[in-house]
């Protein structure tokens, strides 16, 4: 199952999905668990989702205006999230802390130099994205999201940047782990599994590089690292494993993690400078985040959240971050 075969991607009935479940068994309670010790809890296919986002070029026309480089080095935030996603993560003064709070391996072994050329929509092709790239840029992402407005999640104080630190010591790249999960503890850190990716075409490098990717990493990380807190899925909305009790915004599951996520990305509440973008581009956006968010509502046994509309956020967003602080 990769990208490249579009496998990803494509809507799967809930028989599929019960076929499709790793076989990855619980070892430890979250009571117990500590740094040094791992949990693994069993996963449905249901985390990977991301499989109503059509592969576009439409990012192409954003690229690379207004020039993002001011807003990076001044360490404020993401101004205009398509341009952002254009700079390679060691061109951002923040490559180092991050590469240093997040141990990137791939099959247990330390990645070290991640290749990336900027533009990356334009200088690089599919072919060339690698799943180092794709975590690094993650992070970086995570990095800036909420950074100027912490206090913002309902499941921690802290930023989503520190909070995921607090939960994890990095991320590991796993060939051979059939869905994504947590966690396992290598070298006394504890790591989420990514299932590995095959990037190439017909996937464009604007769509694999892009938000609607980025945002399905990070809503995935979400989940994973909210399983150091227990969590432990249900079969209640029948796809085994691949569902939680209930939807409740001040004790979010894991499944309640991504729903918030891509609502906090439709809502503003994660602002990475959508409403600044041409009108166009501000409907693709809440459209890709609509349909991710509502992926979600169907995998609860009780209280689900709300199904999301596709609605632009009102123009006075549009700057609002340059007004917080600084
Ligand atoms: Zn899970």
């Amino acid at each position: 199952m990769n990208v490249a075969s579009g496998g990803f991607f494509r809507a799967r009935g809930i028989g599929t999905l019960a076929l499709l479940l790793t076989v990855v068994l619980p070892v430890q309670t979250h009571a117990q668990s500590s740094e040094t010790t791992a949990i693994v809890y069993p996963e449905a296919s249901t985390i990977d989702h991301l499989p109503t986002l059509a592969p576009t070029t439409r990012f192409v026309d954003h690229a690379l205006s207004p020039p993002p480089t001011a807003s990076i080095q001044a360490g404020r935030g993401i101004f205009n999230i398509d341009a952002f996603l254009q700079i390679c993560p060691q061109d951002d003064l923040t490559y180092v802390a991050i590469r240093t709070d997040f141990t990137i391996r791939r099959n247990g072994t330390i990645v070290d130099a991640i290749p990336c050329k900027a533009p990356i929509f334009t200088a690089m092709g599919s072919a060339d994205i690698t799943d180092e790239l794709l975590v690094a840029q993650t992070l970086r992402v995570i990095y800036y999201l909420d950074r100027d407005h912490p206090g913002s999640l309902p499941w921690t104080p802290n930023t989503f940047y520190d909070w995921l630190k607090g939960q994890i010591g990095g991320i590991n790249i796993d060939d051979t782990a059939t869905t994504s999960f947590c966690c396992t503890v290598i070298g006394g850190r504890r790591y989420i599994h990514t299932r590995a990716q095959t990037f190439g075409p017909p996937f464009p490098v604007s769509f694999l590089m892009g938000i609607p990717f980025i945002s399905g990493r990070i809503a995935l990380y979400g989940h994973e690292a909210r399983h150091v807190d227990g969590f432990p899925h249900s079969s209640c909305c029948g796809v085994t494993n691949g569902c939680d009790g209930k939807y409740d915004v001040t004790n979010l599951s894991p499944y309640g993690m991504q729903y918030w996520i891509f609502a906090a990305f439709l809502d503003g509440t994660f602002d990475v400078g959508i409403a600044c973008l041409d009108s166009k581009r501000q409907d693709e956006f809440a459209g890709d985040m609509a349909r991710a968010a509502n992926l979600y509502p169907s995998l609860f046994c009780s209280s689900p959240p709300p199904a999301l509309l596709p609605v632009r956020l009102p123009p006075t967003q549009c700057g609002r971050r340059r007004a917080v602080r600084h």
